[in-house]
């Protein structure tokens, strides 16, 4: 069996048609709707992540406010800034880029931002809200992930999935929606992680493998059932000499070797990574509209 590729890029460029037009609808009410950003210090892959967030931004018509402020911002800067977006009404969702240099108290300014404009979904009240069931913002990645699946057809209902990675960001958020009783959900959910007796005793019995652990060959060909359907969120840099760069990205599932077993499969890169991008600025457009009602 040679897998379907899971295009993200190609599921990615759909939705954010449709929110194009929904950008347009609300320009039409003569609402823009903004994104505040906020990068702290040097980092060069959180800047790369920024400018490509900014880009997709401009690209659908939403208006970003860049904010890059130096490695040695103090507490009080940071909270005063996010207080100043949260009062202005021509910011609707609020991006603070992590990680935060070790003099800033992280917890402190993620809960710090307004709820209505949390539109990464990390305010432990998002966060509670997913928990049971209500309306909130979904977390980039696991929401990005769930898309990806719906919009390739895969049955979430009743489906065994296993996930490697318990983190806030990516595995616990992401058995949170799957297992809701929700159009987004109604899966049997297992989650793995390093204290895990045996990984692969719980992956050859998943009808959906989601590998999130940030290693390579993390899920290897002897691990997954025959027509598994299998979503690589991780994003490994390995040394390549032949690249001008000295690396290359790679996942956390033996793509060649996986391949020729599951029936559906997403690539490094081109899979989770643009969906993420394209469920922020979903929240953006959800949050304008729900913040400016016609
Ligand atoms: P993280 O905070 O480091 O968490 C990794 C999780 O995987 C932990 O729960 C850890 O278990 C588990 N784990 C690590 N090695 C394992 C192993 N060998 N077997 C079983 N479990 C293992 O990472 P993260 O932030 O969730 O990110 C995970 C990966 O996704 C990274 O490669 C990251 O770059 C990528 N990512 C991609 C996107 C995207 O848009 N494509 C977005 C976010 C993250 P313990 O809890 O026991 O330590």
């Amino acid at each position: 069996m040679t897998a379907k590729i899971i295009d993200g890029k190609q599921i990615a460029a759909e939705l954010r048609q449709e929110l194009k037009q929904k950008v347009a609808a609300l320009k039409e009410r003569g609402i823009v709707p903004g994104l505040g950003v906020i990068l702290v210090g040097d980092d060069p892959a959180s800047h790369s992540y920024v400018t490509a967030k900014e880009r997709a931004c401009a690209e659908i018509g939403l208006h970003s406010d860049d904010n890059r402020l130096p490695v040695d911002v103090s507490q009080p800067e940071l909270m005063a800034l996010i207080e100043r977006m949260n009062a202005d009404p021509k910011i609707h969702g609020i991006l603070m880029q992590l990680p935060l240099p070790s003099q800033i108290n992280e917890a402190e300014v993620l809960t710090k931002i307004a709820v209505d404009k949390d539109v990464d979904g990390f305010h432990p009240i998002s966060v509670g809200r997913m928990v049971i069931g209500q309306k909130a913002f979904l977390p980039c990645t696991p929401h990005g992930v769930v898309q990806m699946l719906l919009r390739s057809g895969v049955t979430l209902e009743g489906a065994e999935v296993v996930i490697v990675g318990r983190s806030n960001i990516v595995g616990k958020p992401l058995a949170n929606i799957l297992m809701q009783k929700s159009a987004m959900g109604n899966a049997t959910v297992t989650v793995c992680h390093t204290r895990t007796k045996n990984i692969a005793q719980h992956t050859l019995r998943a009808d959906i493998v989601i590998a999130a652990a940030g290693r390579p060959n993390t899920i290897t060909a002897e691990m997954v059932k025959p027509g598994a359907v299998v979503i690589d969120v991780g994003v490994n840099r390995i040394p390549d000499d032949t690249k001008k760069s000295g690396y290359r990205l790679v996942g956390d599932v033996d793509f060649d070797a996986v391949s020729q077993k599951a029936a559906m499969i997403t690539p490094v890169p081109g899979g989770v990574g643009p969906m993420t991008i394209t469920m922020l600025l979903y929240n953006t457009v959800e949050s304008a509209a729900a913040l400016c009602p016609a």
